[in-house]
């Protein structure tokens, strides 16, 4: 897919590497009740930081994906056998390191009937059983539009329904052709209209060839879905094979779209060069 000339990474890509015995207890309990994350497999540039922060993003439902967007490293094929002791383990996982906020995503299982919705359910379940005091973002799939798949998470009360446009529906044939552009904005407004208990958020990632006037109309998309929470970050292409990157944005680019987004009327926006959908997730409710 990646015959482009090779665009160099600019200073601002630049990570300090994090480390420390917090990095080791969390992939230790990782490893300790079998869980997969979301850091390890989409191989997030900021997973040393986040674990030595004690956060990581769990990934349920396996780590095979039904889907093939072009700019993700999760392996894709047939979706695997659901563990039934996931939101055990999860909820034990969220105890022993102590964690007060919680991310949990999945791949899309576009297999399961309701898209693996029930599986959320348990697990937000469980989580509130063991450490109720803890605050559950969850990253959803768009369960291909299925209402009832969708209530069946919002029943569960998360605290935030968190669910990415990715990029600018212009983009959406090359960067993740199985997904529909309204159907996900669709997914967003119809969670403010069930219930006001629950925040909304969603994430896109820019240098993907997306102009400045297609990210704004995006954000103004988003505000009409009445979402509350935004993360816009930088494509990195995990390999060759993936999506080219097209553009490394420069931060003042996210300035200009962090402001837009708080004039729009977002509670809060993160965007930067290496902000991911779960990155300082939780530096978000503490506004
Ligand atoms: S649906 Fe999600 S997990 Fe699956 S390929 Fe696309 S981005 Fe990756």
């Amino acid at each position: 897919m990646n015959n482009r000339p090779y665009l160099k990474k600019p200073e601002w890509l630049r990570i300090k590497m994090q480390g420390g015995q917090n990095l080791n207890h969390v992939q230790k309990t990782l490893d300790k009740f079998g869980l997969t994350t979301v850091c390890d497999e989409a191989s997030c540039p900021n997973r040393m930081e986040c674990f030595s922060k004690s956060t990581a993003t769990f990934m349920i439902l396996g780590s095979v994906c039904t889907r093939g967007c072009t700019f993700c490293d999760i392996a894709t094929g047939a979706g695997q056998i659901i563990d039934k002791l996931e939101p055990k383990h999860i909820a034990d996982a969220v105890k022993a390191l102590g964690l007060k906020y919680v991310v949990v995503t999945s791949v899309t299982r576009d297999d399961l009937p309701d898209g693996g919705a029930f599986h959320f359910a348990d697990v937000i379940r469980e989580i509130q059983k063991t450490s109720p005091s803890a605050a559950i973002e969850v990253l959803i799939p768009d369960f291909k539009g299925n209402r009832d798949a969708l209530n069946t998470v919002i029943e569960a009360k998360p605290i935030i329904i968190n669910h990415n446009i990715e990029t600018v529906p212009r983009l959406y044939s090359e960067v993740r052709p199985q997904a529909k552009y309204e159907q996900s904005l669709e997914l967003l407004k119809r969670v403010k209209e069930t219930t006001d208990g629950i925040y909304t958020k969603s994430g896109m990632m820019v240098g993907l060839g997306e102009t400045q006037e297609e990210v704004l109309q995006s954000l103004k998309d988003l505000r009409e879905a009445k979402c509350d929470f935004l993360t816009i970050g930088q494509y990195l292409a995990p390999s060759k094979e993936h999506h080219p990157v097209i553009e490394y944005v420069h931060p003042d680019v996210f300035e200009i779209y962090k402001k837009a987004a708080m004039e729009m009327g977002f509670k809060d926006a993160a965007c930067g060069p290496l902000v991911r959908s779960s990155y300082k997730a939780h530096e978000m409710l503490q506004d």
